[in-house]
Parts: structure tokens; sequence; C-alpha cells
């Protein structure tokens, strides 16, 4: 397999470094705010996305139907990559989860009403598959989407949704046959959320209310009280929910958990035993520190490595008309979340009594990073489906052991 990016990728890749130079500024990159930091909205972000968007960075990998470049995943991944190593926002959501399920399987009125502004940069989106009992099992969700006149009526709750405090619209699956196998019973749908400036139907009886993760950042619970949601907005085939959404669950476990801010926290790490002394020892003298650090190194470097090995399935997968490779994306999701748990580990161990002080602390070490992040990537290792289900996925589709419950 040749890793190596070609003359065209790294042009790219150049070009996209070069707009990000020009256009750095703390207000939109930020990267103390780990992985979260692609849900971050701001003018400002909004506004760069947007410009992404004229550049056609957007739709890098979308059909030329749909104004997209019909380009290679590898340059979303090269502008995801660098958009994250800076924390920055994220080409995410919009054009991988919705923008592709939209064009695989929606309705000409949805393609029409949301393509477009996807690639604008002029919405964004919430996910809502989990629910109080339905996490791990999104299968199980039980929102109860009742079919009335003209559309369906929402009724339930979901929990987890990031984004839905910002978000103009929500992709929420709901449960449209309670009277077959879970799997085939449930429905997707779009619906305004309260930050719509101008909803096209009424969502008087949708609520947003915050949890504040102990990563610092806010997702929220999502109420639905008898909201009337018309037929046009249901989001291809009837009971067909849930084989969309595990399609791009695929997308989400790879595009959504970047490896660049890895690779930084390491570097933090490895200045920080270059430049410190402890007891009058030079940290970088010190056998066991090495040791220790070589070995983060080399797990650094597989987690990089199985990152371009999905890119590499993606692209083969792709010019098949194939789906997203499941078996390598929860791999790399496994390996790296757990990996990043690993190295936030040994950042707090080796940075001394100091990398208890927060983030952005005068002279904390390593910029008080070790800190947030020892409590930010244990997020990282549930949302997407946790590792216990990325295991599951693994034995089961990529070794072919059989379902343990
Ligand atoms: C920061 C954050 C953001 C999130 N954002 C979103 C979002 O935007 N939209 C959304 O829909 N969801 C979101 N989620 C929810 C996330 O997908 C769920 O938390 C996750 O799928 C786990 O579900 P649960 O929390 O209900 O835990 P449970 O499913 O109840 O799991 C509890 C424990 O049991 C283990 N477990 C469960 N089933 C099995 C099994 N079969 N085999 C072995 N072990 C098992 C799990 O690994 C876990 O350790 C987010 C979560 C977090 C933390």
């Amino acid at each position: 397999m040749n890793f190596d990016f070609s003359e065209e990728q790294q042009a790219f890749l150049k070009e996209v470094q070069a707009f990000l130079d020009a256009n750095d500024d703390p207000e939109i990159f930020d990267p103390t705010r780990e992985n979260m930091a692609q849900i971050v909205d701001t003018p400002k972000r909004r506004a760069i996305m947007k410009e992404m968007g004229r550049q056609g960075w957007l739709g890098m990998t979308w059909p030329k139907e749909y104004d997209g470049q019909e380009g290679e995943g590898v340059y979303e991944y090269l502008l995801n990559e660098e958009l994250a190593g800076r924390g920055g926002p994220q080409i995410g959501k919009g054009v991988g989860i919705i923008g592709k399920t939209l064009i695989a399987h929606g309705s000409e009125f949805l393609k029409e009403e949301f393509l477009p502004k996807i690639l604008n940069n002029e919405v964004e989106f919430a996910v809502g598959y989990s629910e109080p009992e339905a996490g791990s099992d999104a299968a199980a969700m039980k929102l109860k989407a009742t079919e009335v006149k003209g559309g369906w009526v929402l009724n339930g709750q979901k929990t987890w949704t990031t984004s839905a405090h910002f978000a103009e619209w929500y992709w929420v699956g709901a449960r449209t046959d309670p009277d077959v196998p879970k799997w085939n019973g449930i429905t997707l749908f779009l619906v305004p959320l309260p930050t719509h400036p101008d909803p096209p139907f009424d969502i008087s009886g949708v609520t947003v209310q915050g949890i504040w993760t102990m990563g610092d950042e806010r997702t929220n619970d999502v109420f639905f009280d008898d909201v009337f949601v018309p037929d046009e907005y249901v989001v291809g085939d009837l009971n067909k929910g849930f084989q969309y959404i595990s399609q791009a669950l695929d997308l989400e476990r790879f595009t959504m958990f970047t490896y660049s801010p890895v690779k930084q926290r390491l570097d933090l790490l490895v200045d920080h035993i270059r430049s410190t002394e402890r007891d009058g020892v030079p940290l970088k003298d010190d056998p066991l520190v090495r040791a220790r650090v070589a070995h983060l190194a080399a797990e650094a470097e597989m987690a990089r490595v199985m990152g371009l090995n999905v890119v590499d399935a993606t692209v083969k997968s792709e010019a098949s008309g194939g789906p997203p490779p499941t078996i390598e994306a929860s791999e790399y999701k496994l390996y790296t979340t757990e990996f990043s748990k690993r190295l936030a580990n040994a950042s707090m161990d080796l940075g001394g009594p100091g990398t208890q002080l927060r983030v952005k602390t005068e002279d904390a070490p390593m910029e008080g990073r070790a800190e947030s992040t020892y409590r930010y990537t244990v997020l990282d290792t549930i949302g997407g489906g946790t590792s216990e289900v990325q295991k599951n996925i693994i034995s089961r589709r990529g070794l072919g052991l059989p379902k343990a419950f």
C-alpha cells in the first residue's frame, strides 16, 4: 500500500495551509477546545467555512450533478485534518452525514432545499439518534412518529444531541412502525430547531435543554411535544432510517475523530520533556520518561497509518460505488480514541503536579492542556459509538465471531 500523497494532493494541502495561515484568528482557531472545537459556533467560524464553500472545498467528493467535484475522499481528509489540528470548524455533518445521505436517498425537494445551502455553509445540523434508553443500541429508539393527514406527529425525547442549541435543522430518527423488528421501523426526519430564524412549519413543541459535559462543551436533551412534520421532510423511504443511520455512522466514526489534534498533543508533551527539569535532572535524560514517550510516539504513528487505511478503503469503496468502510473505521476509532486517553494519562504523569492547572492558566505545563485532555478524551471513546461497540463491530463483522448477546 502506498501512503504517499500525490503531487496534486500535496499542492492542495499547501493551498489549504496558505489560506488558513492568511485567516489565522484565535476566535476561529482554538486547539484548546480539543475535538469539540468542531462544534463551536461563532459568526467568524461560519464565515470562514462559507469562504471555503466558495473555493469549492465543501463538496469535493459530491457528484458534479450536485455541484460537487467528484474528487477522492483523500482531499476531504487533508482539509479536515488541517482544520482539526488548528482547532477550527470542520466539514463534518452537513457535507458528510446529511449531504451524502440526501444525495443517495433524499427526495428532489430535500435535495433542492438543502444541498446548495450545505455547499454554501448556510445551514448547521444537529443529529438525533440517542435517547435515554437507546444509546449503544440506537435501533431501540422510541421517539414516536404517528401518521396523520399530510405528515407525522412526533412525541418523545432525544438526548446527547450536540449542536442542537445553535443548529437550524435536526436530522432525527423516530419510530414509525412499532410492530416490526426494531431496525426496520425507524424513519429519518428533518425538523427545524428553535434557533431556526424562519421555520417552514410550527415547531413550538420542540424544546432544547443543555447538558454540560466533563469536557466543558455543551450537548443537549431535545423534547418533542406533538410536533407535526409534513411528509416532504421525511428522508428517503419510510422505515429505512436505521439503514441510512448505520452507513452515516461509519462516516462519522472516521471524519469526526481526527488524528492531527492527537499528534499536536503528543508534540506538546515532547516539547515539555525536552525543556523541563525535575529535581535538577532534565526529563529528557530520564530513561523511564524516554521509554514511555517513545512508546507513545510509536502508538501515534499507528493511529496515523490506521487513518490512512480508512482513507484508502474509502477511495476504493467509492470507486466501486460501495458504502463507507465499516471495519476500518471502527478499528481506527477504537485505537485512536483509546490511545488519546493513554496519551492524556501520560501527560498528567510526566507533567508533574502543575498539570492539574486548568487550560490557559499562566505558566501551567503544556499550556494547561494535560488537565483538559485528561477530562475531554473520555468523551471521544463514547460519542459516535463506545469502544465496546467498536469491539463488537470488529469481532462480528471483521472476524466473523458470533453475536455476544
Ligand atoms: C460528547 C458526546 C456527544 C454526543 N453527541 C451525540 C449526538 O450529537 N447525537 C446523538 O444521537 N448521540 C450523541 N451522543 C451519544 C452517544 O452516541 C452515546 O452516548 C453512545 O452511543 C453510548 O450510549 P449511552 O450513553 O446510552 O450508553 P449505553 O449504551 O447505555 O452504554 C453504557 C455502557 O455499556 C456498554 N455497552 C452497551 N452495549 C454494549 C454491548 N452490546 N456490548 C458491550 N458493552 C456494551 C457501553 O460501551 C458503555 O460502556 C454523544 C455522546 C457524547 C458523550
